[in-house]
């Protein structure tokens, strides 16, 4: 096969790597880019260079943050004593832009799956029991991914709070069974909110 670009092919294969784009669709963005002003591929690879280098983990809930704590665990107005645990920094997100929520988070990292070899001690799982337990928690929102991993994840750290005296709830019905907490509209997830289901009394 003759290769018109070294170059071209080279940005395919590394676009083609990301989640759901396939070579077609990586040759396209890639065409896409060179189409564009110059100055386009430029910021594009600037901010690329600097992805890493500011962006964090919160050390206290696990956030995507420039700055450790993140506003939000620094912030005066969140309600201090309700933790909302979600999978992954996306999913609080999401939360985030339904505007309501005004207490912390705590992200675990992904959710049990011993099939995949995701056990407790692979997830921030240790992290949130401690924080629960210094700092005057009062509710446990659990909004992991309405899925049998999810699902399994809330009920084993539940089982892990036992001794503790705090309101623990899981969002409510109405999100798509099966899917991702981020494939949910806002108000759906807004209702899911409101309509929080005690997971034990
Ligand atoms: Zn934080």
């Amino acid at each position: 096969v003759e290769t018109f670009s070294p170059t071209f092919n080279r940005i395919t294969a590394l676009l083609s790597r990301l989640p759901g784009i396939g070579q077609k669709t990586a040759a396209r963005l890639a065409f896409f880019i060179l189409k564009s002003e110059p100055k386009y591929a430029h910021m594009l690879a600037d901010e690329l260079k600097q992805l890493h280098q500011k962006i964090r983990y919160c050390s206290i809930c696990g956030m995507l943050t420039e700055q450790d704590p993140c506003p939000v665990c620094t912030s005066s107005r969140r309600d201090t004593h309700t933790l909302c645990v979600v999978e992954n920094p996306t999913d609080a997100l999401k939360i985030e832009q339904t505007g309501e929520y005004r207490g912390l988070y705590h992200i675990l990292m992904g959710s049990l799956s011993p099939l995949n070899r995701i056990t407790p001690d692979k997830l921030r799982i240790k992290e949130l029991v401690q924080r629960i337990r210094d700092n005057h928690v009062e509710e446990v929102i659990f909004a992991t991914n309405p899925t049998v991993e999810g699902d399994t994840t809330a009920l084993y750290i539940t089982s892990l709070l036992e001794k503790e005296d705090i309101r623990i709830t899981r969002l409510g019905k109405g999100l798509p069974t099966g899917g991702d907490l981020e494939l949910a509209d806002t108000i759906t997830l807004l209702s899911a909110i409101k309509n929080r289901e005690n997971l034990r009394l």
